[in-house]
């Protein structure tokens, strides 16, 4: 057996587990060593993220205000992923109340907006265009869940991120990458003057970048509040920026817009209750369905990372990534059929369709009356977004998803921070055979997101575990995979994050290039499945209970860290 093997092959973590199962192969990363916690924890993408949640617990500030100074210097520091130009999704538990509370800070179209406006287009052509950027929700999100769940004054929450822009940070090789590889983000000549030297060349790897332009934004947001970006000349600077790259934002969309407290979408999983985001993110409903089916699969009767179990795991996708392509959209727009997405009778009928000895290679959709039509979303999974979890000394957590979608974004910058690409999540075509499609653009919505900040608690109804990763419609996968290694795999988290990934969107079985181990290739070729092996560059950001203490492991595929105390 090899160390890695024998890594993976630790002490169950969980009171309710069954005896660990035996890993047959693994070729996945080295685990890295997870990072404990008496009293708090956090884990984000980037170690100065880290830094400032950290600074914000050691002040007695919550699991909010921790999340909140940790996103604004991710927005600094990873400016591919995130920030106040884009939108994100927040889960909170109150330690003390027992409540779960999701927030929605989801961007939306802007009132000019058609279901036309992508029709015939290609990614690329709109990718960089002022039509993508749709209206920044984060801010006005992490205000609302500020006044809920904050303990610190708001504008004490911001110090870390300006002092980080005014001092400067040092280029991570990550972003260094991401610069040097960008197709589009030199043609914005702030970007241009911020992100590269005077002959196109990327900043190197170390060097000090200094915002000062994002500095005074933060400072006019931490004493105005989020109205310095919705109805003051932040705002009006967003809406020209996005206006002079041919889009329609204007500053009465700004002005509209409203973060929206959802009901979390939870379900049993054996003996857990997991809890995620609904829609306008498909994030809860598809992992939920897709575990619902795993569990009345023969999955569990599998080894653990068995090409077997990687048969029923891509099956249970195929299932509910079909329903999702047709069913889910922003529910202020489109009728959902959620609860008879989720009923037990209706998973059991899904799970029967499936069997152990071929693939059904493509599924189709579940017939709810409430169905608008077929629509396919193949996107790819994309360098951004990004998540992090974080538990406080009362016990309360917190995991947000945010994202601008594309590396980058639009590639347009205001105040220091770039725009978002979000609009480029709404289906293309409004219609296909015939009918409309849940995901066409309209005037305000929302577009579907698959972010998917979750949360696990055990019988006793104790939080025993908070996740999330970036990777566009492969997030579910990402995340029901990680969920099934710790809690049917009993592997430590970071063990289950060093593993290889797997899983089906309804197109081909994925399997991850250069970690999964040989022989899967074959054997799901004889089930029927025609195999993809793609780079699969999740960025899981986890924290677990373990007895007393919380346990955070973070992605060896990406530049996360985790600290507590
Ligand atoms: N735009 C994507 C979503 O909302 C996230 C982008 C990514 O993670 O690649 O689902």
């Amino acid at each position: 057996m090899s160390r890695f093997l024998a890594l993976l092959l630790c002490v169950p973590l969980w009171a309710f587990a069954q005896a660990p199962a035996q890993p047959e192969a693994a070729t996945g990363f080295a685990p890295q060593a997870s990072v404990s916690g008496k009293r708090y924890l956090a884990a984000t993408a980037h170690a100065d993220g880290t830094a400032a949640a950290r600074d914000i617990l050691r002040q007695g500030g919550s699991a909010v205000d921790a999340a909140i100074a940790a996103q604004l210097v991710l927005n600094l520091v990873e400016p591919q992923s995130s920030g106040i130009g884009g939108g994100g999704f927040l889960l909170h538990w109150d330690g003390r109340t027992r409540e779960l509370s999701a927030y929605d800070g989801r961007e939306t179209a802007p009132a000019a907006a058609s279901p036309e406006r992508f029709r015939g287009a290609a990614f690329r052509d709109v990718v960089a265009s002022g039509k993508s950027i749709g209206v920044p929700g984060l801010l006005a999100m992490l205000a609302e869940a500020h006044r809920r769940h904050g303990r610190l004054p708001w504008a004490r929450l911001f110090e870390p991120a300006i002092r980080l822009a005014e001092a400067g940070f040092s280029v991570s090789p990550r972003l260094h990458a991401l610069l040097r590889d960008d197709r589009y983000l030199r043609d914005d000549a702030n970007a241009r003057r911020l992100y590269y030297q005077a002959d196109g060349a990327p900043l190197a790897v170390g060097a000090v970048l200094r915002n000062p332009a994002f500095a005074d934004t933060l400072r006019s947001i931490a004493l105005a509040g989020p109205a310095a970006l919705y109805r003051g000349p932040l705002g009006v600077a967003v809406a020209a920026a996005a206006r002079a790259a041919g889009g329609d934002l204007d500053a009465a969309d700004l002005a509209r817009y409203r973060a929206r407290q959802r009901t979390p979408v939870c379900g049993n999983y054996r003996v857990w209750r997991i809890c995620g985001m609904p829609p306008p993110s498909s994030g809860g409903v598809t992992t939920l369905q897709l575990l619902g089916i795993l569990e009345r699969s023969a999955f569990d009767r599998a080894p653990a990372l068995s090409a077997q179990a990687v048969h029923w795991f891509s099956e249970a996708g195929r299932l509910a990534y079909a329903d999702r392509n047709r069913y889910l959209g922003d529910p202020d727009y489109v009728a959902i059929p959620q609860d008879d997405m989720l009923a037990p009778g209706y998973l059991d009928r899904r799970a029967g369709l499936l069997s152990a000895r071929k693939s059904i290679v493509t599924a189709w959709p579940g017939d709810f009356p409430a169905g608008r039509s077929r629509d396919d979303d193949d996107a790819p999974e994309r360098p951004s977004t990004t998540h992090l979890s974080i538990v406080d000394a009362e016990g309360n957590a917190v995991a947000l998803t945010s994202s601008i979608e594309d590396a980058f974004g639009s590639r347009k910058m205001a105040g220091g921070f770039l725009l978002n690409n979000q609009l480029t999540d709404f289906a293309f075509a409004p219609d296909a055979g015939g009918r409309l499609v849940a995901n066409r653009v309209e005037a305000g919505k929302r577009p579907l997101s698959s972010m998917a900040p979750t949360m696990v608690f055990d019988r006793r109804g104790r939080l025993v575990a908070v996740l999330g990763s970036p990777g566009g419609p492969r997030i579910i996968n990402y995340v029901a995979q990680t969920l099934v290694a710790l809690l049917d795999w009993n592997m430590a988290p970071e063990a289950a994050l060093a593993l290889p990934h797997f899983g089906s969107r309804n197109g081909p079985t994925e399997i991850e290039r250069e970690r999964a181990p040989e022989g899967w290739q074959n054997e799901l070729e004889a089930l029927g499945h025609t195999v993809a092996t793609v780079d699969m560059t999740s960025g899981l950001q986890i924290v677990v209970r373990q007895g007393d203490l919380w346990l955070a492991a973070v992605d060896p595929r990406r530049e996360g860290a985790a600290a507590g105390e």
